[in-house]
């Protein structure tokens, strides 16, 4: 266990963030930093997808802390309890990428399902030996998918009571975590929130991702990769709405309840990528003057892509009264700005670690 920063004495306001050295946490603890008093604990192994360079701009304040722990070594993640005595914690480390775990499951099984144990053991064992008072503040936050859900026909909505029908390795592994979660609150009475969320864009991107990839590609001139026909529909999310769509369930939602959190802003594979070449025509045209679009090569489509995926975010929006400030259309022109503005953070990242080539095609040996 490696810390950055000085250890401060335990707080009332701790939060531990797990993986905010990623694209989703480094945003919630920002969020927390800026516009709450919390104390942020950012619990966060480091792996290809995690980077000092996402966090760089919480070193210096007194409210942050890093800790390098990997939540798959149960003994460091139950200190990380007795150290900080947080008042919640807000789960959201794990292998993220569909792609990836098609080439090699057993990250996604290890990280997403036995990490997620570890953490509501280490959790349950702490949460027992509170005071009353602190027990009825306690939340344990778990941050899923709406991949879970499984696929959609072209019409229809996730709701929170949606069966589950996850596709993908990466989606089973979350839906499991998703059932120990719910299990933990039945059984142990651990008071846990739920939520289940759509595509998200936005700085810090890991570049193996959709928009990064394009931006990218489009940025060294190369043709841009798009799965089948294109068609694939999801719902968009600019990252910082659902930031703050996960503080305020883990500050007021109820204990035992999940809740889906969306853009209802639907688009297909080719919708997004021709938003993104207008928006790169508009910021830095091409030499030649032609449009991006023209860049588009359709590649052999991801085995078990799901067709559809949409989200029914009434819960959130009438119970906790949260909805999301960005368009697509703003969040988008905001995000290829940024990318823009911060090729240096995306070297950084990508250095040694993706080469910007294809993934998920299933013809890797089974791990
Ligand atoms: P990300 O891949 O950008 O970041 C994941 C972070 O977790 C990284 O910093 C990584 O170092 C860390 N991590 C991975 N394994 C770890 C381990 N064993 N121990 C400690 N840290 C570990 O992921 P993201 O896109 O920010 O997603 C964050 C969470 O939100 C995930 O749980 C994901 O399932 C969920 N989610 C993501 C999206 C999306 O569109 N990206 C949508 C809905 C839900």
């Amino acid at each position: 266990m490696s810390i950055n920063q000085t250890k401060s004495k335990p707080l009332n306001n701790t939060v531990l963030v797990t993986g905010a050295a990623g694209f989703i946490g480094s945003a919630v603890a920002r969020h927390l930093l800026k516009a709450h008093d919390d104390t942020v604990v950012n619990v966060d192994c480091l792996t290809y997808a995690g980077n000092q360079a996402t966090i760089a701009d919480q070193l210096g304040d007194p409210r942050y802390v890093f800790e390098q722990v990997d939540i798959r070594d149960r003994e460091a993640v139950a200190d990380l309890f007795d150290t900080y005595q947080p008042r919640a914690i807000m789960h959201l480390a794990a292998e993220s990428h569909v792609d990836r775990s098609i080439d090699g499951p057993r990250d996604f099984i290890d990280t997403n399902i036995i990490g997620t144990y570890n953490l509501l053991e280490a959790a349950r064992a702490y949460y027992l030996n509170l005071d009353d008072d602190d027990k009825a503040r306690f939340r344990f936050h778990h941050v899923s998918t709406d991949e879970v859900f499984g696929s959609l026909g072209d019409e229809g909505l996730f709701t929170e009571t949606s069966p589950y029908e996850p596709s993908s390795p990466y989606s089973a592994s979350k839906a499991a975590s998703d059932h120990l979660v719910r299990a933990w609150f039945e059984t142990y009475g651990l008071p846990v929130v739920l939520s289940n969320c759509s595509n998200n864009y936005g700085p810090y991107q890991y570049p193996e991702k959709l928009i990064p990839v394009i931006i990218s590609k489009i940025l060294k001139n190369e043709s841009i990769p798009v799965y089948g026909s294109g068609m694939n529909v999801r719902d968009w999310l600019y990252v910082d709405d659902h930031a703050r769509a996960l503080v305020l369930i883990m500050n007021t939602g109820k204990p035992g309840r999940s809740y889906n959190v969306g853009g209802n802003e639907e688009r297909n594979n080719l919708e997004v990528v021709a938003a993104v070449c207008g928006i790169l025509d508009e910021l830095r045209p091409a030499a030649d003057g032609r449009p991006y679009v023209e860049l588009i090569e359709h590649v052999s489509d991801r085995p078990g892509h799901d067709h559809r995926y949409a989200i029914d975010a009434t819960r959130i929006k009438e119970e906790l009264g949260w909805e999301p400030r960005e368009t697509f259309a703003s969040g988008m022109f905001k995000t290829v700005e940024w990318y823009l503005a911060n090729q240096a953070w995306v070297n950084t990242v990508l250095e040694g670690s993706y080469d910007g080539g294809r993934l998920g095609t299933a013809t890797e040996k089974a791990s």
